[in-house]
């Protein structure tokens, strides 16, 4: 049910990451943990302050990805505090950038050019929005709570009302996380997403193998995605494991001890058109 357009690992900096060419004028990037300058247990491209990093690794890390995906202009990127929620947090140039990273918040949208919003994972998905006709772009951090939170269907909701765009219009972009393969869970959670449309009439987001259940994040959010009126065809899935490869982090693998890796949307200003 998903259109697996053709992600390409960008090497040309030092902070290797994960993109594909939208054909629309839009940076666009899931970083990995590797050519950053953290040391033991977040390297190397650990991009989250919280973890317990330095401050300077972090912003070092950062700037890097940010001049690699913004062919080395200096583009401010912001992230809030993520609360595993469900509150969209809109976001305008100008904001400072130390003030929206005391919010909590699990998802950014923004209509301004020349900004970039990100959010940090290690094993959740992230979800990046864009729509078709430049009006606005999101940043999404959906893990099993925020897809049960209806996350992203509420970010496409403040899209419709704040900037006009309509779900048909989206391009959305599922980056990596930790895959069914990995993400054994108990009976319980899966009950909980039984019980609420719209995978209360699907069957194909877990699997049960030898009385283990394993969730499947990128099939639940494509469900969601669905009912929200995104066509299948408009989603893009990277498909990469986070708990399988050590080129991510993970908080399962790491026993939560870790760092993050981010991933960054923005619609460009025109002076820089790289997709
Ligand atoms: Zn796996």
């Amino acid at each position: 049910m998903t259109n697996n357009l053709p992600f390409t690992l960008d090497e040309s900096g030092p902070v290797s990451y994960l993109t594909f060419d939208t054909g629309l004028p839009v940076w666009l990037a899931f970083s990995t943990r590797k050519g950053g300058v953290s040391r033991p247990p977040f390297v190397s491209a650990n991009m989250a302050y919280h973890v317990g990093d330095d401050p300077g690794s972090v912003a070092e890390n950062r700037r890097r990805l940010a001049a690699a995906v913004c062919s080395c202009r200096d583009v401010p990127l912001y992230t809030a505090s993520q609360v595993h929620g469900c509150h969209v947090l809109p976001v305008n140039r100008g904001m400072p950038i130390g003030e929206l990273e005391k919010q909590p918040a699990d998802s950014l949208v923004t209509a301004d050019r020349g900004i970039l919003l990100g959010i940090m994972t290690a094993d959740c998905l992230p979800v990046l929005l864009i729509d078709r006709k430049l009006r606005a772009v999101a940043a999404v951090h959906a893990g099993w709570r925020g897809i049960m939170a209806r996350i992203v269907p509420r970010t496409v909701a403040a899209m419709k009302k704040l900037h006009g765009i309509a779900a048909v219009d989206l391009l959305v972009v599922l980056g990596p996380c930790i895959g069914r393969c990995c993400y054994q869970v108990g009976e319980e959670l899966v009950r909980e997403f039984a019980a609420q449309p719209p995978f209360a009439a699907d069957s194909t987001w877990y699997e049960q193998a030898s009385g283990d259940y394993h969730l499947d994040l990128v099939q639940l959010q494509a469900l969601q995605l669905r009912e929200a009126g995104v066509p299948p065809a408009a989603l893009a899935v990277a498909s990469r494991c986070t708990a399988c490869e050590n080129f991510f982090f993970s908080y399962r693998r790491e026993h939560g001890i870790t760092g993050r890796q981010i991933a960054l949307v923005g619609l460009t200003d025109g002076e820089n058109a790289r997709g």
